[in-house]
């Protein structure tokens, strides 16, 4: 069932076991696995069935610190939520992205990837992807992995029908979740606001906060401010701990064995290092894509490379006449150390429409980043060369340690952190079945819990943890909240 607003809601009369908050790719993954388990629930929406520049004007805030996108240009606030414009290059968290690395601070899951494993043929089905090909492994220190171009599920389109019909899900459009309001044990309430004005409270016996990777850490520590600590009674590590994954082009390279880089249709491929390479030098997980120029635009490169670095040029000119295959550009991504000062937080002085402050994102990569990309892709040269495949130039800046260019990618769009999964509560936020710590009926679904960022996308993980929430709901909600 679809609603257009809160008021049209209330006329039905249903009455949800579980309130979801948020209707992107987590809220939605949820909602359809409670219905499969016949629980009933609504989603609640704060945008329309579309974009529009009033619903969108909430997501501003500002951003202290590493230079970074627009806050409101890097999501979407309606029905779909981000998934309306995401790229969907897809890829789940590897087995070892859950274990702790010891060299580096708060790193480690309470729970591992075989905890999401049972729910990946279904996150398969939910956005659209072939099975993943197996990793093959390179060289001692690199595995070639497949980053799955899908083709991206708009969840608004995909699954507007079957919400439509379904009896077991209400979506509710253009209603906003201003407050949760709770007594430090459990939530007793959602203060909404449908259309632009207080629409009353919304009473349920289970919440699901899905708001998406930066807004989860504000709705809750708004909630949290209103109600004395009573939505996060456990709220020291509450929208800390943010992540991104930082994305540049690091360098160029000339590609001697084409067919050993298994290039995906579009000309990339795609390594990633062993734990074993990443712990001998006591860096984080990252992925070095490897884009391929066509064998046309090599000469011309060549050319313009021959002033800059005459010795690759050499090498270059020797492989043309024999095997040289490409030339390309190499980007790196990574995963940010979990900062306790890299946080979500409320602005003083800002407010969006309703009179809810707005974000303040405190964003600052460290010298763990600065040495993951320079050791990564150091390491990745040298396994390259040793294995003839090919020659990499590393970038000037990189090699130097010049400031972090502006004009290139700079990250990912994936907003994790701020309500991070662990067991330690000065650390954490949910524990591992994404309930609120000291809660008995508070869940959150979406990056936000994600203890660690690996090196791979978000979308994939965020679906296979929402599906597995989504199950565990399906049997709590029949028999009651749990205890806190
Ligand atoms: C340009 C771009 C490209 C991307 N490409 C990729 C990619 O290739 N691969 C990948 O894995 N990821 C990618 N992402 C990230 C991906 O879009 C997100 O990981 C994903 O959408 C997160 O899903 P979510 O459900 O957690 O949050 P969202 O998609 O942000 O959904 C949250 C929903 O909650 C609603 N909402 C917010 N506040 C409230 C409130 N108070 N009350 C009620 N409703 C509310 C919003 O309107 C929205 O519908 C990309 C992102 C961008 C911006």
């Amino acid at each position: 069932m679809i609603f257009n607003d809160a008021a049209e809601f209330r006329a039905s009369g249903f009455s949800p076991r579980v309130c979801i908050v948020g209707s992107g790719p987590a809220g939605i993954s949820v909602a359809l696995k409670l219905a499969a388990a016949r629980v009933p629930c609504v989603i609640l929406e704060a945008g329309a069935d579309e974009w529009t520049e009033e619903s969108q004007d909430t997501y501003r805030g500002e951003v202290v610190g590493d230079h970074y996108f627009d806050l409101d240009m890097t999501r979407l606030r309606y029905f779909g939520g981000s998934s309306n414009h995401w790229a969907g290059w897809c890829r789940v968290l590897d087995g070892h992205d859950f274990e702790p690395k010891p060299y580096v601070a708060h790193t480690g899951w309470p729970i591992g990837r075989g905890d999401i494993d049972p729910f990946l043929d279904e996150t398969r089905d939910v956005l659209g992807l072939a099975p993943f090909l197996p990793d093959r492994a390179v060289s001692d220190d690199f595995r070639w992995f497949e980053m799955q171009k899908s083709q991206p599920v708009r969840f608004r389109e995909k699954f507007a029908a079957p919400l439509a019909q379904s009896p077991l899900i209400a979506l509710v459009l253009n209603t906003q979740v201003d407050e949760l309001v709770g007594d430090g044990a459990a939530i007793s309430a959602a203060k909404l606001r449908s259309r632009g004005a207080p629409a009353g409270e919304l009473g349920a016996p289970f919440f699901v906060v899905a708001t998406g990777g930066l807004e989860n850490s504000r709705l809750l520590l708004w909630s949290n401010e209103r109600s004395n600590g009573g939505v996060v009674p456990h709220a020291a590590a509450l929208g800390r701990y943010w992540m991104e994954h930082p994305m540049f082009e690091v360098g160029t390279g000339f590609i001697e064995d084409a067919d050993a880089m298994a290039f995906d249709h579009e000309g990339d491929a795609f390594f990633t290092p062993t734990v074993e390479a990443m712990a001998a030098r006591e860096v984080l997980n990252f992925h070095v894509q490897i884009e391929s120029m066509p064998y046309r635009g090599v000469k011309k490169f060549i050319a313009d490379t021959a002033c800059l670095v005459p010795e690759t040029t050499e090498w270059v000119a020797d492989a043309l006449g024999l095997r040289l295959q490409c030339s390309a550009r190499l980007h790196m991504a990574w995963e940010q150390p979990p900062r306790e000062h890299n946080r979500v937080a409320l602005s003083a002085t800002e407010r969006d429409a309703a009179g809810i402050p707005r974000i303040e994102l405190h964003w600052k990569k460290d010298d763990l980043d600065r040495r993951t990309m320079l050791e990564g892709i150091r390491m990745f040269g040298a396994a390259f060369a040793r294995r003839d495949l090919g020659r990499v130039r590393i970038s000037d800046w990189v090699r130097d340690g010049g400031d972090w260019p502006e004009d290139m990618e700079i990250a990912g769009n994936h907003h994790m952190g701020g309500t991070r999964m662990g067991d330690d509560l000065s650390t954490s936020v949910v524990d591992g079945n994404c309930k609120v710590h000291g809660m008995a009926n508070l869940y959150v679904a979406g990056s936000s819990i994600f203890a660690t960022s690996g090196q791979c996308t978000p979308t994939t993980t965020i679906t296979a943890l929402a599906l597995r929430l989504g199950d565990h709901l399906g049997r709590v909600a029949t028999a009651g909240p749990v205890k806190a």
